[in-house]
């Protein structure tokens, strides 16, 4: 089948020919861990998740390489671990942060239908010189400075971005414009105003590791240059994203990977999705509409919050909505009930090249649509073609059967009498009635609702 991909650099669709079709090869940037994920940010892993289950389709499950790194430090993990663990050095607290928030963000993917990457770098691990050989920051930043890319000043490793004669052609700027039109303050030791950091110095409690240029801690971008170096090489095929890093973080891993390998991309093709916002509006915790994928998972299973976000195409923009949420989850419903346990062994073309033309997932789910209603008038070949389509996108990870009995369990709870249950529960515990409190635990449990009690209270869910 014919792949054609949108690249963001060229600004055109191409056909997709991999550099070597025996190791395909795709970098997607991946989350910094200090917090929950919110929704936005599941639509790259989603989104990316659909190319690398296209690409394995196409090229073989073991000719896939797929890396999505870890970013485990950043001044935001600083300060979060300073907040939550006031007292405890600042590296222990750091690592309590990372490592919880790493394993709720890849709890939270699994239950979206996403299958793990070949690879999940973690960004500290690849600061020093690797007993291994593959790439690592402190060497790349050195290549720069010998390369006469880099500079050092105020403590500071900085890339010149006037050594690179095509520095912004993937966001499109004019560096000239930029320099001259450039609102933010040049720092006093910065030569030219884009110009970023490769390296800064740490204070004794902030996390560093020993350099070249002393004591300090990697710039954000340098770390993608060094990890996807490190697994795929100096130039490899897809480089993907949400659209916000275009510029500066991907300008500037092209910047650096390109200066120092001395090559004319960092990869063949660009891809990023655009922005979901939530109800029409921008989602911010001050206008409380954010929602943590944790969250929506409470309430929602992960194939309904997958097909929500596969319902747009996606370099579109997203409007995340209940009502949006609520149709996708009566589609599955039906698709589930349709598709029931068919084998799902025939392939089905038009679904292949509507995911060719630029994973056209949109256009997929009108076809999808079109097979269901053949396969509920009896045609048993698109009832397998339905079943092996919607296996292909990542549904139909539960039995029909599984499935139904998730639907009812939802349907049959009676939200008014939890409440009232959980009011009656809560009385018993602060009158200390332990018995009472536990029988109407256990009568909740029996209706399927699961408890959970914090400091703000008692809310619940449904067990799935
Ligand atoms: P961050 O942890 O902020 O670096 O984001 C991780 C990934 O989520 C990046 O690829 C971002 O582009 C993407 N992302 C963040 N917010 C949104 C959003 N509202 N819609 C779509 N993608 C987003
Ligand atoms: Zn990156």
């Amino acid at each position: 089948m014919e792949l054609r991909l949108y690249d963001t650099l060229t600004r055109d669709k191409r056909v997709f020919t991999p550099i070597d079709k025996s190791r395909v090869r795709m970098y997607v940037c991946g989350p910094t861990v200090y917090d929950f994920a919110h929704i936005g940010n599941a639509r790259p892993v989603i989104v990316f998740d659909v190319l690398y289950r296209l690409l394995r389709y196409v090229y073989g499950d073991s000719h896939v390489v797929y890396v999505r790194n870890i970013t485990d430090v950043d001044d935001k993990i600083n300060a979060r671990a300073a907040r939550d663990f006031p007292g405890m050095p600042l590296n222990d607290g750091i690592r309590k942060v990372t490592k919880k928030t790493e394993r709720q963000f890849q709890d939270d993917v699994t239950e979206l239908g996403c299958l793990p990457p070949t690879e999940q770098p973690r960004a500290t691990d690849f600061v020093l010189p690797r007993a291994d050989g593959k790439a690592d920051m402190v060497t790349l930043i050195k290549k720069l400075i010998e390369r006469g890319h880099a500079y050092e000043a105020g403590g500071e490793v900085l890339f010149d971005t006037t050594s690179m004669p095509d520095y912004g052609a993937l966001a499109g700027r004019n560096l000239d414009e930029q320099q001259a039109g450039a609102r933010v303050a040049v720092d006093a030791h910065k030569k030219h105003a884009n110009d970023f950091v490769l390296w800064k110095q740490s204070s004794a409690e902030e996390p560093g590791w020993e350099s070249p240029w002393g004591r300090g801690r990697p710039g954000w971008h340098i770390e993608c240059s060094a990890m996807s170096a490190a697994y795929l090489g100096d130039v490899f095929d897809i480089h993907g994203g949400g659209l916000d890093l275009i510029f500066p973080h991907h300008e500037n891993e092209i910047a650096q990977s390109r200066c120092a390998h001395g090559t004319h991309a960092m990869a063949n093709f660009w891809m990023h999705n655009g922005f979901l916002q939530v109800e029409g509006e921008k989602m911010s915790k001050s206008l409380g509409n954010f929602f943590t994928i944790r969250e929506l998972l409470d309430k929602w299973p992960g194939e309904v919050l997958r097909l929500t976000m596969l319902k747009t195409h996606y370099r579109q923009p997203i409007d995340w909505t209940v009502k949006g949420l609520e149709e996708s989850w009566k589609t599955l419903d039906d698709w589930y009930w349709v598709a029931g346990d068919a084998a799902g062994d025939r392939i089905c073309k038009p679904v292949l090249a509507s995911l060719g033309d630029d994973l056209n997932t949109h256009q997929v789910i009108t076809v999808l649509h079109g097979l269901r209603n053949k396969a509920q008038g009896g045609d048993e070949n698109a009832r397998n073609e339905f079943a092996w389509s919607l296996r292909l996108l990542g549904f139909l990870g539960k039995s029909a059967a599984d499935w139904a009995a998730q639907r009812q369990a939802n349907a049959d709870v009676d939200a008014s009498k939890v409440q009232s249950l959980i009011d009656a529960r809560t009385a018993a515990r602060a009158a200390k009635d332990f018995a009472e409190s536990d029988r109407i635990r256990d009568e909740l449990a029996a209706m399927g609702v699961v408890l959970k009690d914090s400091k703000e209270g008692t809310t619940w869910e449904v067990a799935r």
